[in-house]
């Protein structure tokens, strides 16, 4: 298996929102990536510009960051085109690696608005090496920029930023650096959603559980789904006593607090987002945890009780 460690530059409606076609808010004008190996070496690149079709003048701060003009893309290629020809390079056994998680989506909606066949039929496992790289070095979910992860890496900058192709080199760059098994840390892009029960995605990391719904009609069907709501124990799935039941303090979250004899304290999270075809879908996680974090749950919930008193 390969990486494919991509990154896109796309542009933005340079006359307001008014003139925004919302089924292409962001149009990819360039696409660079850098392929490696499973040893981690380089053994390809990809660099292309792509010709606008939607929007023909380069919005101001796109232009500051990226430093191109139309004249530099009114030669290239139009997107269909460097697509089938970024797929080519991309082969058939390959995972994306991507800086933060919005690449893949922006990549997904362009294709659709040039009625090119899906990259995929379910969610896309990827590595968001952005989030990789905050938890190996900080142990958090905070977010840098890529030029803050290359200089903690040490990474020599030969090549400026904020080109596509410059931005995928640096991330492969800060790819290598991760430890082995921070490359199994897989996300998942959910632009397109499990159909059914049998699609949807369970996995078991070293220390929490992940669960990837498919999607439902309404907030209200998903909260009636049965292993949406299960709090049971993801390790060892015997029974266990309730300590908080489901609660909410903002209709998005939901958590919920269950004991193990054999695992102790679990804690259940709930979030509900919608997704691309307007569908609700749950991502749930489940770990185990402290007493200390068990009590910040419990104050969570003694706030929210409060508020609802004040309501
Ligand atoms: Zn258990």
């Amino acid at each position: 298996m390969n990486y494919i460690v991509f990154d896109l530059e796309w542009n933005q409606s340079a006359s307001g929102k008014r003139f925004v076609n919302k089924k292409i808010p962001f149009e990819i004008i360039e696409i660079g990536a850098v392929k490696l190996n499973r040893n981690m070496k380089e053994i390809d690149r990809f660099n292309e510009l792509v010709r606008p079709k939607v929007y023909k003048n380069i919005n101001k701060i796109t232009g500051n960051i990226v430093h191109l003009d139309m004249n530099q893309l009114k030669n290239a290629r139009p997107f269909s085109k460097v697509m089938e020809s970024f797929l080519d390079f991309c082969g058939k056994d390959y995972v994306f690696c991507t800086w933060g998680n919005l690449d893949l989506i922006e990549l997904q909606r362009n294709m659709k608005f040039y009625s090119m066949p899906s990259l995929s039929q379910k969610p896309i496992k990827f590595l968001d090496v952005q989030k990789l790289f905050a938890l190996q070095f900080e142990g958090e979910k905070s977010q840098h920029t890529l030029e803050y992860a290359v200089d903690v890496c040490g990474i020599y900058k030969d090549i400026p930023f904020h080109r596509a192709f410059a931005d995928a080199y640096y991330t492969a760059k800060v790819l290598k650096y991760l430890k082995p098994e921070y490359r199994e840390k897989y996300s998942f892009d959910t632009y397109v959603l499990p159909k059914e029960k049998k699609e949807e995605i369970r996995i078991l990391f070293e220390d929490y559980y992940k669960y990837i719904s498919r999607g439902f009609e309404s907030k209200a069907k998903a909260l009636e789904d049965k292993e949406v709501l299960y709090s049971g124990c993801y390790l060892c799935k015997r029974p266990v006593s309730r300590k908080i039941p489901w609660f909410t303090n903002n209709n998005k979250h939901y958590y919920c607090v269950s004991y193990c004899r054999k695992h102790g304290l679990i804690k259940g999270k709930i979030r509900l987002r919608k997704a691309e075809n307007g569908k609700i879908y749950v991502i749930k996680t489940m770990k185990q945890i402290s007493e200390e974090q068990k009590n910040e749950i419990v104050q969570k919930q003694d706030k929210m009780k409060k508020q609802a008193q004040a309501d």
